[in-house]
């Protein structure tokens, strides 16, 4: 039988190679940012269009290249980094594999023009899929202009695997800042079709930090510091108190490389054990420095993860020296961790003139009292805030909403017990729970029903009545504001602030008014009925989690991820105590939802027992 084995043809081999290296734009940029560090430019600026799809341009004022190695730099294998193996246990530069220009030329158009500083004129090369179309002499200025269209053009089903234009650029962003953030003394400016997103000058270390991060960053960064034998540290940790809910301030770097490292990050969180809350993450901005010999990082393609020979000590070292640091910096721990969330002040508050807060004490409070009028303290964290509305009120906040039917009805609910749920309640006599609802550590309601009990979450209760209303506002109803006296004022990241942009319409339909978006700004002019001031920073800081979480494409999901986030930021919480009347309201307006058995995300509301379960198990 004849041989069957063939060499693969290059254009070919090079498309197999692609699919590991360049999977979105992101890589691309990634790459290319990359080589222009490795050439030692100073100035690097980095241009795309449609979130790189259609173009992705990098130029560098480095070394530039010579016309062979212009030609040669597009073959696969051909590096100028490394020559022997030997050289792979002490590499110093970004790349090594020589795969990346020849990856990204059979995927794409790409045209290079390069000069080295020696020579008059430079070279221009023009390659698509993995072929030479044109080779010319050019005039351009010393170092290289690296220029990718049409990502994927002879590939169209990884074309049409891209996200849609939003998703990519925060892919591209993320890359971005992870490379200028290794390099802080090189300057970075970058443009997304035409307008400049980030102009980065060369810095130190923190200003670079500040400068990509927001002005507000600054006051959070506690500096570590630690030099061993094994290894060097030196960057920044966020005080606990500015911890966030998304990881998207946690950055390594090992020798000037961005590297991600489950293994260390569980070091520093071992560090803030005990000054974090439930569900947040700390900042940090760490670089090692550890000698190359005792590093493995070539077994990934694009190069995230690395090995290290000795992870104990290292983890060991950096627990350490953070502890140290955060110790140094007079860091107290946060021992409160269930404390009312309306006492904190928002650190965007920190210059107004503290208000007198106002104590609502019932002074005809009678403990022997049935019921008693609703004017009463305690409880609901509300009682704070607004002193017209009796404070349970305000806990069905999001029933209530001026001229509309439905809503009207949901706030006659109250004490009544005037609507009922079909499926749980068997007859009107059924809905007699006034006068039996328990709260069992301050957790779960019990209350009777005719055929037995119902056990129900609170907070979970909490947050679908909140978030059917949420949603039937945003979408039905004309949103209701209240307008603010004082403007508030909040500081966000640019690329916070971006988000925000996106989902702005649908924020105005719940009811929020911006007097301006600024690049690091946001000025609320009004708000929601139901969202208070000092709420008003844990429903965006929660909104923007949630955003960062899962990226809305259609505007429908936008709508609906908003109502579940402000659900879930002002719902009541577990280990809230509420009273009778508090207790009774919430269950019935819990069963005058159009879904009460589950939660937006979909978990059980509450559970119920049959007498006839309990007779057997008293058998
Ligand atoms: P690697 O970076 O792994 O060596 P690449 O395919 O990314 O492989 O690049 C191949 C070679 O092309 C590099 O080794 C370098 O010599 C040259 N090169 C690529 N980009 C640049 C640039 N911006 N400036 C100067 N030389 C470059
Ligand atoms: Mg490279």
């Amino acid at each position: 039988m004849a041989d069957i084995i063939q060499l693969l043809p290059d254009h070919v081999a090079n498309q197999i190679a692609a699919g590991e290296v360049v999977q979105r734009p992101a890589s691309v940029v990634k790459e290319l940012l990359e080589n222009a560090i490795d050439a030692n430019a100073s100035h690097i600026k980095l241009i795309i269009k449609e979130a790189g799809k259609t173009l992705i341009q990098v130029i560098d004022d480095g070394v530039g290249m010579s016309p062979t190695d212009a030609r040669l730099s597009f073959e696969r294998h051909a590096t100028s980094k490394i020559r022997s193996a030997e050289d792979l246990f002490k590499i110093n530069t970004k790349g090594f594999r020589g795969e990346a220009l020849a990856s990204i030329a059979a995927i794409a158009h790409v045209e290079i023009k390069t000069k080295q500083e020696s020579e008059e004129l430079g070279t221009s090369i023009l390659i698509e899929g993995s072929e030479v179309k044109e080779q010319e002499v050019v005039v351009t200025p010393t170092g290289t202009s690296v220029a990718v269209k049409n990502l994927f053009f002879n590939i169209p089903a990884r074309r049409n695997f891209l996200k849609s234009n939003t998703v990519e650029l925060r892919h591209v962003v993320d890359e971005f800042h992870r490379v200028a953030l290794a390099h802080p003394d090189i300057s970075f400016a970058f443009y997304q079709n035409g307008s400049e997103l980030f102009n980065l000058p060369s810095s130190n270390y923190r200003k670079r930090i500040v400068h990509i991060f927001g002005k507000k960053t600054n006051e959070k960064l506690v500096p570590v510091e630690e030099s061993t034998e094994v290894l060097k540290i030196n960057g920044f940790v966020g005080k606990p108190e500015y911890s966030k809910k998304t990881r998207s301030e946690q950055f390594f770097f090992v020798n000037n490389r961005y590297i991600k490292s489950p293994y260390l990050n569980h070091a520093v969180n071992a560090a803030f054990e005990g000054l974090l809350k439930s569900g947040h993450h700390p900042s940090y901005f760490l670089n090692l420095e550890i000698d190359p010999q005792s590093i493995d990082i070539n077994i990934h393609p694009t190069k995230t993860e690395i090995k290290f020979d000795d992870e104990h000590t290292l983890y060991a070292i950096l627990r350490a020296a953070i502890k140290h640091s955060l110790g140094q910096f007079n860091i107290a721990p946060v021992l409160d961790f269930e404390h009312e969330s309306s006492l904190n002040t928002p650190y965007s508050y920190k210059d107004k003139a503290a208000k007198t807060p106002v104590i609502d004490v019932d002074r005809t409070f009678n403990p022997f009292e049935k019921e008693t009028p609703v004017q009463k303290s305690g409880g609901m964290r509300k009682s704070f805030t607004k002193a017209p509305t009796a404070d349970w009120e305000s806990l069905y906040v999001g029933l209530e909403s001026k001229g509309n039917k439905t809503q009207a009805s949901y706030n006659e609910v109250s004490f009544e017990s005037d609507t009922k749920s079909p499926e749980i309640f068997e007859s009107q006599s059924d809905m007699d729970v006034t006068k039996t609802t328990y709260q069992l550590h301050h957790k779960y309601l019990v209350t009777t029903i005719k055929s037995g009990l119902v056990i129900i979450d609170q907070s979970r209760a909490h947050q679908r009545i909140l978030y059917e209303s949420f949603l039937e506002n945003m979408t039905v109803n004309e949103a209701v504001s209240q307008q603010l006296l004082f403007p508030i004022t909040l500081n966000f990241t640019p690329s916070e602030i971006e988000m925000l942009k996106k989902v702005k319409d649908s924020l105005e339909q719940t009811g929020f008014l911006f007097a301006s978006i600024k690049k690091e700004q946001l000025i609320i002019s009004g708000l929601p009925i139901n969202v208070q001031e000092s709420e008003v920073v844990i429903v965006l800081e929660q909104l923007l989690s949630d955003l960062d979480a899962d990226v809305p494409d259609a505007s429908f999901s936008a709508v609906d991820l908003m109502a579940q986030s402000m659900a879930k930021s002002l719902a009541i919480k577990t280990g809230q105590r509420l009273d009778e009347q508090e207790q009774n309201h919430l269950v019935n307006s819990l069963f005058a939802c159009k879904e009460p058995t589950v939660t937006p995300t979909n978990k059980r509301i509450f559970i119920t027992f049959q007498v006839d379960d309990i007779d057997k198990k008293f058998m």
